[in-house]
């Protein structure tokens, strides 16, 4: 039996943990032995916040201040003796809750689809192999291997470590990174349990393996998750403001509806007419589909981008990306394919051509149009030699492909030494890894000889001389080199240069820094830009954000790179170094931040300081990253964009976004979908709101003048229940407008609801008003109040119809193109008429919402409104579009 919890293993010794656990400090455990304990324990997750059964989901409908106006009403309703009224009422409240309901799901799908495509996974080790698996299928007694970057999948007793720091603040509030150490120790708390790893904290350097001893719910964090519970948001800003919009509207006419039930009654008309008045006004001036309106759109918007390879983690990011004004990347695997080969090798004053394409060793390597056979040229050996020795990637046969395990980088170099046919090196006993900060790797070899690879500025700051063809030594002439370099740089090609070191044999481990180097040589590599990113970088530019690129790789790399993906379009790109950064001051650097196209050789800490920069200049800034060190860089930036594919856990927890394909032109796409999120939004209130204030209008109207109502609650609840919906739905559908990259990004602090755009509600509101009221009072002159109050009902259904193809594009007549673009306006438009057509003549409408036949006239009175609504509003656009130009939604020029 298999404890689920052992106690207290920090205080025993890890091999008696591991012993209990029945576990294999080496080996791991077995494939079939973990897929049991799976089986039987269930997978290491921490428990689902109970989340709310679906009856009381639908019951929480029904907690909403309108459903409370509306069951009182049903009530009055009831006790003046009007049955059928008070039926339709409650029919209605049943109706709505049923949407809401529906919506609600459908957006908490959609983030629960989200949530589960966040999962992270880790390495274990099964049957002596590693493997990386889903971090749910971990068991108890299994052997996980964390590394820099990972994510601790569930407590761990640690076996090994190797310079292991770990960040524990998520559990323990501190910040620094603690080193841990696998001795038992005494009684000590959580966070000096130096021995342990715990679930949900980060491997920031060193790597280590330990025995699993707890699983999901029953981990540290698990502990903790079940005291706190979980808020499971889909909240952000925006659905917060709405919903309080929301409520303030709806006191306010709960306030006004009061108001024009005393004044009617003070003036002497019959109490049970102005509650019926009071309750038509609350019902149909209260927008009460809004706030669930935001969040399914906001839902949809994430679903969509899903699909265009970005999973957002944080909702607000969806509105923050559609405001994005600088994208700040990654060069390598973003905007490149990361797909590395040498093509180059210069060693001993000469330059190597390699031939051979992607991560096959086939391909010869020649020198002035002969084969370099590397017997005869050793110092293109060593080079080569080199590059494999300090390496801890794999090229693997896949198919009839090549390809890379681990770094791209370091596989390329697997390649170009078996293309000369070399393949084995001596056995290696100690390594220093590769970061961004050091540039460089080293490794040191049973045989004494250590081998380094990095940057070249780097490496040659190490080299006291170099190699020459008949094995002796020179100094080195460093201009030469840097210009060789340079000139390799500047075909886009990555540089990395080699060099070694002759130790005593038997050394066993680096003393702090390698000793002084001799120089080997430079290999070069191609890395094929993304065609997609050369597109997407185009896209940022029409729609006025900037792109910079930043870079550990050399400025000439860079600055060649950056020019065949367009990034400063026809200008010559400008270009910073990490160490110019180094040298600018505060004061100075939002500027020059903002100047430049491409940072190279930029440190991981630098990105922090450069996003503060663009910030303050109120840019609002996308940030990608991989490693560990990006994090506070991700989390500083208003949109931090992990790596799917080749980022760390760390990276991917500090980001509000995470791309599933490394590609660049996911990020435009991101950018593209959040925009047309907001689109969405802006124009469906727009079209929402007129027929809620309309209506308002209509019937505090007719209180003051002392007129019949114009129209019945039900008669409104109608409305509300076809006209909005039917309308309203196809908005839900409706595709990004195809200039929606040609728009300079949008300015946060401005309101959804601009002041143009509330006017352009009033006036429809106006025409509704004046319509409305205008044919209800010749209707009544002429025909029978039935008659006069379906003229009125058929006045907001086919005004909200052809406000509805205004609404279609916010600044430009589209009528037809609209209707290509998103059909289902037209399916809309179709079913209005028909349940119209029903409400104004099935004799079951006539009996339930008091409805009567129209003849010919009115209906052409009542398309009058509808067209003359239509027209004003088209002229309001185009007024409104040459009084602001393009720019009205622009916060600054594009370009300095
Ligand atoms: P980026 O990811 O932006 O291209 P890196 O920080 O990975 O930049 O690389 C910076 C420089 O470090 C490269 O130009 C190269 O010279 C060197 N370098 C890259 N990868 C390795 C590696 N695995 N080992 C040693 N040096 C490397
Ligand atoms: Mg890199």
């Amino acid at each position: 039996m298999i404890a689920p919890r052992s106690d207290a293993p920090y205080r025993r010794a890890a091999a008696e943990i591991v012993e209990e656990l029945g576990g294999d400090a080496e080996r791991g455990l077995g494939d079939a032995q973990a897929a049991d304990r799976l089986a039987r324990l269930g997978p290491n997750e921490l428990p689902a916040a109970r989340r709310r059964g679906p009856l009381l989901r639908f019951l929480l409908q029904f907690h909403n201040p309108l459903i409370y106006v509306l069951l009182v009403s049903a009530l009055v309703t009831a006790l003046l003796g009007e049955h059928v009224d008070a039926v339709v009422i409650l029919g209605v409240v049943l109706a709505n809750a049923v949407v809401g309901f529906a919506q609600e799901s459908r957006a908490e799908q959609a983030l629960a689809a989200l949530a589960a495509m966040a999962r992270t996974s880790a390495t274990v080790v099964r049957d002596g192999r590693r493997l990386r698996v889903p971090s749910a299928d971990i068991v108890v007694g299994d052997l996980v291997v964390v590394e820099a970057g990972d994510k601790v999948p569930a407590d761990l007793r640690l076996v090994a470590v190797s310079e292991l720091r770990v960040d524990e603040s998520a559990l323990t509030g501190e910040s620094a990174p603690v080193a841990k150490d696998p001795a038992p120790l005494e009684e000590v708390g959580l966070a000096d349990r130096r021995n342990m790893a715990y679930s949900g904290t980060f491997a920031t350097a060193g790597q280590g393996s330990g025995i699993v001893v707890a699983v999901g719910g029953r981990t540290e964090l698990g502990l903790i998750h079940r005291l706190v519970g979980r808020t499971a948001g889909v909240q952000t800003p925006l659905t917060r403001k709405i919903a309080r919009f929301g409520r303030v509207v709806t006191v306010a006419i709960l306030a006004l509806a009061a108001l024009t039930f005393l004044i009617g009654v003070l003036r002497g008309r019959p109490v049970a007419e102005m509650l019926t008045a009071a309750v038509a006004l609350a019902v149909g001036a209260i927008p009460e589909g809004l706030p669930a309106v935001v969040t399914v759109t906001l839902a949809l918007g994430v679903a969509r981008m899903v699909r265009r390879h970005s999973i957002v983690r944080r909702l607000p990011a969806v509105e923050t990306l559609g405001s994005t004004t600088v994208i700040c990347t990654d060069k390598t695997g973003t905007l490149t394919h990361n797909e590395m080969t040498v093509t180059q090798v210069a060693a001993d004053g000469r330059v190597y051509e390699v031939t051979g394409t992607g991560y096959a060793p086939e391909g010869s390597i020649a020198h002035a149009g002969g084969p370099a056979r590397p017997g005869d040229h050793p110092v293109l050996h060593a080079c080569l030699t080199a590059g494999l020795a300090c390496n801890d990637a794999q090229i693997v046969r896949e198919g009839d492909r090549w390809g890379p395990v681990g770094d791209p980088t370091e596989a390329a170099l697997v390649a170009s030494a078996a293309k000369a046919g070399i393949d084995t090196v001596p056995e290696r006993v100690d390594t220093i890894t590769f970061t961004s900060e050091r540039q460089y790797m080293a490794t040191l070899h049973a045989d004494g000889t250590v081998y380094v690879k990095g940057s070249m500025e780097r490496v040659l700051r190490m080299c006291g001389d170099r190699l020459t063809g008949d094995g002796g030594r020179e100094p080195i002439d460093h201009g030469e080199l840097t210009a060789l370099a340079e000139g390799l740089a500047e075909q886009g090609l990555r540089v990395l240069a080699f060099a070694r070191a002759e130790l005593d044999p038997g050394t066993a481990r680096f003393d702090a820094e390698p000793p002084a180097l001799t120089f080997l040589g430079l290999q070069a590599m191609h890395d094929p830009p993304r065609q997609a990113a050369a597109d997407a970088v185009r896209a940022c530019r029409t729609a006025g954000i900037q792109v910079k690129m930043i870079t550990g790789d050399h400025a000439a790399t860079a600055r060649a790179i950056g020019e065949r993906i367009g990034l400063g379009g026809p200008e010559p790109l400008r270009v910073m170094t990490g160490a110019e950064l180094a040298a600018t001051g505060d004061e100075e650097l939002p500027a020059a931040a903002e100047r430049a196209e491409v940072f190279a050789r930029v440190s991981p800490e630098q990105k922090l300081r450069l996003v503060k920069a663009l910030q303050s200049r109120s840019h609002v800034v996308a940030m990608t990253g991989d490693g560990v060190n990006d994090a506070p860089a991700l989390k500083q930036a208003d949109i931090g964009v992990a790596m799917g594919r080749s980022g760390t856990e760390v990276a991917k927890e500090a980001a509000d976004m995470i791309l599933t394909d490394d590609d660049f032109a996911s990020i435009e796409a991101a950018v593209e979908e959040g925009r047309g999120v907001f689109d969405n939004l802006v124009k469906f209130i727009v079209w929402a709101l007129p027929a809620n204030v309309g209506l308002g209008l209509l019937l505090m109207a007719a209180v003051v003048t002392g007129g019949q109502l114009p129209i019945l609650p039900v008669q409104v609840l109608w409305l509300n229940m076809t006209a909005v919906l039917i309308l309203g739905l196809p908005f839900a559908v409706e595709p990004r407008d195809p200039d929606i990259m040609r728009r300079p990004p949008r300015d946060p602090s401005l309101p959804l609801i601009t002041r143009m755009r509330a006017a352009q509600i009033l006036l429809v509101s106006a025409i509704l008003l004046a319509g409305a009221y205008g044919l209800f009072h010749y209707e009544h002159g002429v025909a029978s109040e039935a008659v006069a109050r379906t003229v009125v009902v058929n006045v907001f259904a086919l005004t909200l119809m052809t406000y509805m193809f205004n609404c279609l594009s916010l600044d430009r007549p589209i009528l037809l193109r609209g209707v290509r673009r998103n059909p289902w306006v037209a399916v809309g438009a179709v079913a209005l008429i028909g349940v119209q057509l029903c409400y104004t003549y099935a004799p079951v409408m006539h009996e339930v919402f008091g409805s009567a036949p129209l003849g010919g006239t009115a209906w052409l009175r009542a398309i009058a409104v509808a067209l003359i609504s239509y027209v004003l509003v088209e002229l309001f656009k185009a007024a409104y579009r040459d009084s602001t130009g393009a720019v009205s939604r622009t916060r600054r020029p594009t370009l300095p």
